[in-house]
């Protein structure tokens, strides 16, 4: 099985984990800080409202790089934040507070906002196979300790304002590389903060504006108020993982801002030029052909109106894994059907050997398979090929079944798509504006084969018209066995 798989450096794993480096813009080996461990932060979401599909796909990226570090023998440590404070409207430091703002506009509680978004969350973390990280690390719970940092870099690194504590990104060497731009570059995102040194400048600290009150404050030295996003960051992945530690990922759009800003910060705080983080990585957009994903505009793409439109959650992660990470992927619900139907195939393949017990794979071509599997991961987690590897193996005849199933378990361990466990039935969603239930759509069918076999087909059109009027889509012949479909 995977685990027994995971644990040495057997031929299996024999290649070096090659990451693209976003500092670097190259690809780099995997050397951990700690030999045998990895240590990873991912940027969580902010928990104002649900997460779109586009958001989730820095997760299951996220996964698929924790899945593969775990695959290559490293005892890793994940952690994902939860944003419940500091996050503005523009990622740039101008607007309102996101959870502020959608507080005052549901006249609700900003906890009980925070508490619902983040469930729904986990809700969707779930749904997509993503694993458990060994921290969700909640950012109102660090207030006191991002005043202790930002106590500590305030004096050389920081200028007060009306607004609150603002962080001179001149003190630091070379700010901005990750996003290679110089410090003047950021006109477009000039927020209108009187006084501010260089357009690029942000906030550590964010003063309650005299005579307002938000829900969500604290005293500081600076004055009443609320932390700068960017500082929770800094403060948690060092709280949690150590400075410097392994791998720091996010959304690419958090390239531009939100991460040279962490790196400034931890640059101050430990008087070097070490980034924080070895390596930082990105996923590109998940983007409609209309354009950019909102949670606004348009249709809500969220996981459960996929699961509302009769698709499995696993398709869209299946979806994901067809792309590299770093490629910008077009959501469109053909392609989402399609990834279904290749997710369905890879169930039925898998089947038979479900229930095998696994012994180690000693067939040359599924160690082959296996060797050719690793490699695809190690080159920067190229998903795309190892989907096909997977393919190739679960299609192999003539084979042991023990060991065709402890190959596939090794596979689906880094690919997450729960092939040895969900069966076929499963991934036969109902979408939920269905009027019709299975056993009326068998029952109708069991009639209209009977009045087939005695060649009666005016009765058997019309049976099949009386399954269409109800939204279902009679398959005949269809190669993987499914009868009929709900049509959504
Ligand atoms: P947010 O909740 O806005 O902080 O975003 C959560 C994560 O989703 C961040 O890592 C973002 O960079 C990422 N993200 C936002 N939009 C997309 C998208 N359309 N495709 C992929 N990742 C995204
Ligand atoms: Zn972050």
């Amino acid at each position: 099985m995977a685990q027994g798989m995971g644990g040495g450096m057997t031929d299996a794993h024999a290649s070096p984990l090659k990451l693209f480096n976003s500092l670097t813009r190259s690809l780099e080996e995997f050397q951990p800080v700690h030999p045998g461990e990895a240590r990873v932060y991912s940027c969580g979401p902010t928990v104002y409202n649900y997460p779109h599909i586009g958001n989730m796909r820095a997760y299951v990226f996220a996964d698929t790089l924790g899945r593969t570090l775990s695959y290559k023998g490293y005892k890793l440590t994940h952690v994902i934040n939860i944003t419940d404070v500091g996050h503005l409207t523009d990622d740039a430091d101008a607007g309102e507070d996101k959870l502020e703002k959608a507080a005052a506009e549901r006249a609700q509680s900003i906890w009980d906002i925070a508490r619902h978004y983040t469930e729904a969350y986990w809700a969707d973390i779930k749904a997509l196979n993503i694993r458990q990280p060994a921290h969700w690390s909640i950012a109102t719970d660090y207030v006191p300790a991002m005043i202790d940092f930002a106590k500590t870099i305030a004096d050389k690194h920081c200028y007060e304002l009306d607004g609150g504590l603002y962080f001179d990104t001149t003190t630091v060497a070379d700010y901005g590389r990750l996003a290679r731009h110089g410090t003047d570059e950021g006109e477009s995102r000039i927020d209108p903060v009187d006084g501010k040194r260089h357009p690029a400048d942000f906030a550590i600290w964010r003063k309650t504006p005299a005579g307002e009150t938000r829900q969500m404050e604290w005293d500081s030295p600076w004055g009443r108020g609320a932390p700068g996003w960017h500082l929770e960051c800094s403060v948690m992945s060092e709280a949690l993982l150590g400075f410097p530690f392994d791998i720091h990922t996010g959304g690419i759009d958090h390239r531009e801002i939100h991460h040279p800003n962490e790196i400034a910060q931890n640059q101050a705080h430990s008087c070097s030029t070490d980034s924080g983080a070895r390596m930082w990585m990105h996923n590109n957009f998940l983007v409609e052909r209309s354009g950019k994903m909102s949670k606004s505009s348009g249709e809500f793409l969220r996981v459960q109106l996929l699961i509302d439109k009769g698709y499995h959650p696993l398709a869209y992660r299946l979806m994901c894994l067809q792309a590299h990470y770093r490629s910008e992927l077009e959501f469109s619900w053909e392609g989402l059907g399609a990834a279904l139907t290749r997710l369905k195939r890879l169930v039925m393949a898998a089947a038979p050997v479900r229930d095998a017990e696994a012994t180690e794979p000693a067939d040359r071509r599924l160690t082959d398979l296996l060797a050719k599997f690793d490699a695809a991961m190690s080159d920067d987690l190229n998903t795309a090929v190892a989907l096909t590897l997977l393919e190739e193996a679960a299609a192999m005849k003539k084979v042991d079944a023990g060991q065709k199933h402890a190959a596939l378990a090794a596979m689906d361990a880094v690919l997450g798509l729960d092939l040895l466990t969900i069966e076929r039935a499963d991934l036969r969603v109902r979408p939920k504006t269905a009027a019709i239930g299975e056993e009326d759509i068998e029952a109708i069918l069991t009639r209209r084969k009977e009045a087939r076999d005695a060649k009666d087909f005016a009765a058997s059109d019309a049976l099949r018209d009386e399954l269409i009027a109800a939204g279902v889509e009679v398959m005949d012949g269809d190669p993987l066995g499914w009868d009929w479909r709900l049509s959504n």
